[in-house]
């Protein structure tokens, strides 16, 4: 699936081929996403301002509106010359003037396109998204106010997309692995400082995934269409009954919310 990081590198390698052109037209070969594609005629001739990322979600800026994708289970995106020939999961190309598209390939079906006609922030699937874990706004203190008295464990509440966005299981595993602390704790349990220690554990490791292009499984494409990989870099993630890089200790697996959990022992508290 598709996480922050490979949606960050997505916008960065499509925003400045699509800045400043004007769309054209589009092909829609499979208007059944997750929702029915609709796309108006007002797109036509709109000229693009910026590509944002919001969450998990693209923004294609236009002159009076926002073209809002998600990638869904299984989405792609890639800038392809209009004339090559498109496969089987290719359900969308948008044409802007040049001789590149933009296609969105899903093979699984659950990425999604709206247009929005003004402000995007305004959107259903936008308006009521916690803040984003690169933001100034992200911090221990945020952290520390929203678990307060609050029960839940604190994996659950890091990947609660009310409080913050985009932290998905790999990441909230391995940000709470940087931080020591151990994913089941009550949140409400945990010292200011500590929420300090893990609002920079988010932002550090969600940023090396960035840097490294995506830290993905299977079906990520980057924007110059190599495969994603596995990176090696995980601490935690996906090493249940391996020995902890840090201490040796083998570390430990559970469920948490159905969701895969993996900590060390030893060096998380
Ligand atoms: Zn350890």
């Amino acid at each position: 699936m598709p996480e922050l990081p490979e949606v960050e590198t997505t916008r960065r390698g499509i925003e400045p081929a699509m800045v400043g052109r004007t769309i054209t037209g589009w092909t829609l070969r499979q208007p059944r996403l997750r929702w029915p594609v609709v796309l108006p005629d007002v797109l036509r001739g709109q000229r693009i301002r910026g590509v944002r990322r919001r969450a998990k979600y693209l923004v294609i800026e236009t002159d009076n509106g926002s073209l809002i994708l998600h990638l869904g289970m299984s989405g792609s995106l890639r800038l392809t010359r209009a004339d090559s020939e498109p496969g089987p999961h290719d359900h969308v190309d948008l044409r802007f003037d040049g001789d590149r598209v933009l296609r969105l390939t899903d093979p699984r079906r659950f990425g999604s396109i709206h247009y929005q006609e003004g402000d995007w922030h305004t959107h259903w699937l936008i308006k009521d998204l916690g803040v984003e874990p690169l933001d100034n706004e992200f911090t221990g203190d945020l952290l520390h106010r929203v678990a307060r008295k609050r029960r839940v464990a604190v994996k659950l509440l890091l990947m609660d997309a009310r409080v913050v966005v985009g932290v998905g299981n790999i990441y909230a595993n391995e940000s709470l692995f940087r931080a020591g602390i151990r994913p089941r704790v009550a949140a409400g349990r945990i010292s200011r400082d500590r929420f300090a220690l893990l609002a920079q554990s988010v932002r550090e490791v969600l940023a090396q995934a960035i840097q490294q292009g995506g830290t993905t499984l299977r079906d990520f494409v980057d924007e110059s269409g190599r495969r994603g990989y596995f990176s090696q870099s995980l601490n935690v993630y996906g090493r249940e009954e391996q020995p902890c890089y840090q201490c040796g200790t083998v570390l430990k697996g559970l469920r948490i919310g159905q969701r895969a959990t993996v900590y060390c022992p030893n060096c998380q508290r």
